[in-house]
């Protein structure tokens, strides 16, 4: 059979440790026989990370941003014991930090269902796409111990000079604390408008909650600038789309999404985002599971996998034990990737092709074949643990029946 070709090429990101092992089985035995690949290449691994002095992952990001679709594998964020470990010149930042501010993106979370892997909240059938804005609030704060008898107030200084003062608070018969937040309003801007792109390209409703009722100034203007931009820029494709923009105030939010079926998209602000998507994450089940999108407000896309580089697994796969780690979430960061660009480039064969191997993928848990850590959670009755390779040949046999 014809391989199926491509025309722009995917900004392929490969990565560290167990992810990288996995990187190249997926191509190896579910891609490269199927697809004449076209992908630039950025090995984002931290050997070569440290050797360019970490310009490889800034390249990589611009070619996301002229190509329009990434796909990437985990890599790791080097800490002290990576210094030694792989003799590094300087402690590199996080690629995904890095990415994430070229790209100004928003990323996007949500779990892959099977059959047999329930949810610990039974009402949830269909995903929960968590999206947390990631810029600014308690993560950027400046905050202080106050002394008693102190008086603590809000100075803004503008560019004339001019001095605005409030009281927070004045301390007596007690220390104190207190802390100073900031967000900008473009930033939460590029964050609704990455919101409501992806609930278009998802044909998903989106919710979206603060504290606006307290908050009169800070949480208020996050709930005006998301009104503002769908009423002037979104509410016809919405309808259109026939999905719908919900806001609600953050704790009737948290009740109504425990009540629901699931099948919509959660925009958090920064820190209900870090606490919900951890809280979603568990109660779907594993993190092998878990896929992650960015989308930037100007429409580019970089797929992977939620988990990181498995490091457990793969020292014990250099000690050559064998290891059953889960690959699902790395081949739907590829095939969410290959689907975008047979969109982008109009090849319905390549979108159809990736959706195929989707299908593959979950037929083969739903078969009772599965990796270690689903096979604990799993309550089908007859379901067999494999390792990393059987697991992949596994889909390809599938797959092979599918095409
Ligand atoms: P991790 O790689 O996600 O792994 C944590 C544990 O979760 C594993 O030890 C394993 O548990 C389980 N797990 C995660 N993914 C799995 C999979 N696909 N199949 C089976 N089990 C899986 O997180 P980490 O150990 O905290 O971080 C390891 C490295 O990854 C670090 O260097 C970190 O910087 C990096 N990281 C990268 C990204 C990214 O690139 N996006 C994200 C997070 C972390 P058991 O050991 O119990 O089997
Ligand atoms: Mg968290």
């Amino acid at each position: 059979m014809a391989k199926i070709q491509m025309k722009t090429p995917l900004v392929e990101m490969d990565g560290d440790e167990m992810t990288r092992v996995i990187w190249k089985m997926i191509k190896d035995k579910l891609l490269l026989p199927y697809i004449d690949l076209r992908t630039e290449y950025y090995d984002l691994g931290l050997v070569k990370r440290n050797e360019t002095n970490d310009q490889i992952t800034i390249d990589s990001a611009n070619a996301t941003k002229k190509y329009g679709v990434a796909v990437k594998c985990a890599t790791i964020t080097p800490n002290a014991q990576r210094m030694t470990e792989y003799n590094l010149k300087e402690m590199w930042k996080s690629p995904n930090g890095t990415i994430r501010a070229i790209l100004d993106g928003t990323v996007f979370r949500a779990p892959i269902l099977v059959k047999g892997i329930n949810s610990l909240i039974p009402t949830w059938t269909k995903p929960i796409t968590i999206a947390r804005h990631a810029y600014g609030d308690v993560y950027k704060n400046s905050e202080m111990k106050v002394k008693d008898g102190s008086k603590a107030e809000l100075i803004v200084t503008d560019k004339d000079g001019n001095e605005t003062r409030q009281l927070i608070h004045e301390f007596k018969g007690s220390d104190g604390i207190i802390q100073g937040l900031h967000n900008i309003n473009n930033s939460i801007a590029s964050f609704a408008r990455s919101c409501f792109n992806f609930a278009l390209d998802t044909k998903q409703d989106i919710w979206f909650a603060t504290k606006d009722t307290i908050s009169k100034q800070y949480d208020h203007t996050f709930k005006d600038i998301f009104a503002e931009i769908f009423e002037t820029e979104y509410k016809g494709k919405f309808a259109e789309a026939g999905i719908e923009y919900f806001y609600t105030l953050i704790d009737d939010a948290v009740a109504r999404v425990v009540r629901s079926n699931g099948g919509y998209i959660w925009a958090c602000k920064n820190y209900d985002g870090d606490v919900m998507s951890d809280m979603v994450a568990t109660a779907f089940g594993s993190l092998g599971m878990m896929t992650s999108v960015l989308v930037s407000p100007s429409g580019v896309y970089e797929y992977e996998a939620a988990h990181g580089t498995v490091t457990r697994h793969y020292y014990k796969h250099l000690k050559g034990e064998e290891t059953s780690t889960n690959s699902v979430a790395t081949i739907f960061a590829w095939t969410g990737a290959l689907k975008k660009r047979g969109e982008l480039d109009g090849i319905p064969e390549l979108s159809a092709f990736a959706e195929k191997l989707e299908k593959a993928t979950v037929k083969t848990i739903e078969d009772g074949v599965m990796t270690g850590d689903l096979y604990v959670l799993s309550t089908l009755e007859n379901k067999k643990k494999v390792n990393t390779e059987q697991f992949l040949d596994e889909i390809n046999i599938r797959l092979k029946e599918m095409i």
